[in-house]
């Protein structure tokens, strides 16, 4: 790991004092921050210009109250958050996660990777996160929908197609983005479709965009074992959850000719040798809304491991799309053993620093969040370019798309590395690559 700049330090240490308690957010400050050494050694307009002190500062954060009424009646108060934290390159544009565990450092820290995951994305968008700390697990479709109407009744004001433009992230899908957007179009008296992505494909959704962030995680990993002169065909892999991201990244990777073997959830993982069978997780998780434990009830060949940790499992490529720290450098030394030559990040920050080094030092074939899993984002981004031109474009061609801008980022994050003396470090590249240009948009704004 490239050691931390001195004049950075103490802008990290700020962050800290700053910002207490926020664990999440100062480990995705100190990873970004690790990089930029030889950036401000080529660009001291940026520390004349305090640009990485005003990054790291969001540029508006909203905390509310999120009233709600069950389904007993009884009444519920949960807490909302937007952390606005760039608009530097576009409309502040990110995911609302809705889980138990959300905070204001939770999204501190997914706003701040947001900012640099859109800057690589090539795409006019800035960067911002919001949420709740309301768990919708075991809610029944009116009680989603009287929290997202509660919940979009305070954050109307601060959205626009042009301002800032949420989708969906870790418990917000088709289903919330729809209660929302009903909610917001009553309030405004305005359809606006560009002010919410991941719509449903009748009401102005892009098609890709449910699979953009999965599909697009594996052409990352794709273009980093092509740039290794290898393919996906016949490898083993195992791909952490069972949501979103996990089941597309498991799609592509199959059609990809990999074999998955493995996948999770938050109470135990999923195993078979087989191969996993994609249409039975589909159906548990998309349309039953159950557990993946329920995988063995009718595939009695596989075994389901309570508790299990999936990264035990020995794979060539391995995709968490879980959450965030769920490798840690037990896992990770565990899976560099075990013959792992690459690892490809659908979730966010997924890696604890620990495990990062582990995989650096190991020179395997990294690539993490902020390019990995840009395709969801940027596909977001093609939903807005259609919604602005009134226009919906086929499946093949925005999927086409979709593979274009990752190639994009696999390329410029690896000449970046290569520039900046650290071949194959993609956190290097992606980091300072995604940071330069939104330094550069601020330059040129002047002082706000
Ligand atoms: N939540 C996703 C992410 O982490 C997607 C955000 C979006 O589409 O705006 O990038």
């Amino acid at each position: 790991m490239v050691q931390i700049d001195e004049k950075i330090e103490s802008m990290y240490q700020e962050v800290l004092k700053r910002n207490p308690g926020e664990t999440e957010f100062h480990q995705a400050v100190l990873e970004v921050l690790e990089s930029l050494g030889p950036v401000v050694a080529k660009h001291p307009e940026y520390l004349e210009r305090k640009i990485i002190e005003r990054i790291c500062e969001p540029e508006r954060q909203i905390i509310f109250r999120v009233p709600w009424q069950d389904d007993k009646g009884i009444v519920n108060i949960n807490r909302g958050f937007r952390v606005e934290f760039s608009s530097a390159l576009g409309p502040y544009k990110g995911g609302l996660r809705f889980h138990p565990s959300v905070y204001l450092g939770i999204i501190k820290f997914l706003g701040f990777e947001q900012i640099f995951k859109n800057s690589l994305t090539g795409l006019p968008i800035g960067g911002g996160k919001g949420g709740s700390d309301f768990d919708p697990k075991g809610k029944s479709d009116d009680e989603v929908m009287r929290f997202c109407q509660s919940f979009i009744t305070e954050l109307y004001r601060h959205l626009g197609e042009h301002t800032d433009v949420p989708a969906g992230d870790i418990g917000v899908g088709g289903r919330e983005i729809g209660y929302m957007f009903g909610q917001y179009k009553r309030i405004t008296n305005r359809y606006e479709p560009g002010v919410l992505t991941g719509k449903g494909l009748t009401w102005g959704g892009s098609l890709v965009r449910t699979e953009a962030t999965g599909y697009g995680a594996t052409f990352f990993v794709n273009e980093m074992l092509k740039a290794r002169k290898d393919s996906f065909d016949g490898k083993i892999c195992t791909v952490s959850g069972s949501g979103n991201v996990a089941i597309y990244t498991i799609e592509k990777i199959t059609q990809l000719g990999g074999k998955c073997v493995a996948c999770s959830d938050s109470n135990g993982v999923i195993y078979d040798e087989k191969g996993l069978d994609l249409d039975l997780i589909k159906r548990l998780k998309e349309v039953e809304r159950r557990r993946i434990e329920e995988y063995v009830k009718t595939h009695s060949h596989a075994k389901y491991v309570p508790k299990g940790n999936i990264w035990d499992i020995p794979c060539q490529v391995a995709m968490p799309s879980a959450t965030q720290n769920e490798i840690n450098g037990h896992d990770a030394t565990t899976l560099v053993k075990n013959g792992c030559i690459a690892v490809g990040e659908g979730a966010n920050m997924p890696t604890t620093p620990e495990g990062v080094k582990v995989f650096l030092e190991a020179k395997i074939a990294y690539g993490p969040g902020k390019a990995a899993n840009a395709g969801g984002v940027a596909t977001s981004a093609l939903e807005m370019q259609q919604n602005a031109g009134r226009d919906s474009w086929s499946f093949e061609y925005t999927e086409k798309k979709l593979e274009d801008i990752m190639i994009n980022i696999h390329r410029n994050c690896f000449e970046t590395a290569e520039e900046y003396g650290a071949p194959g470090n993609y956190v290097l590249g992606a980091n300072i690559c995604g940071f330069i240009k939104v330094a550069n948009a601020m330059v040129a704004h002047g002082l706000i």
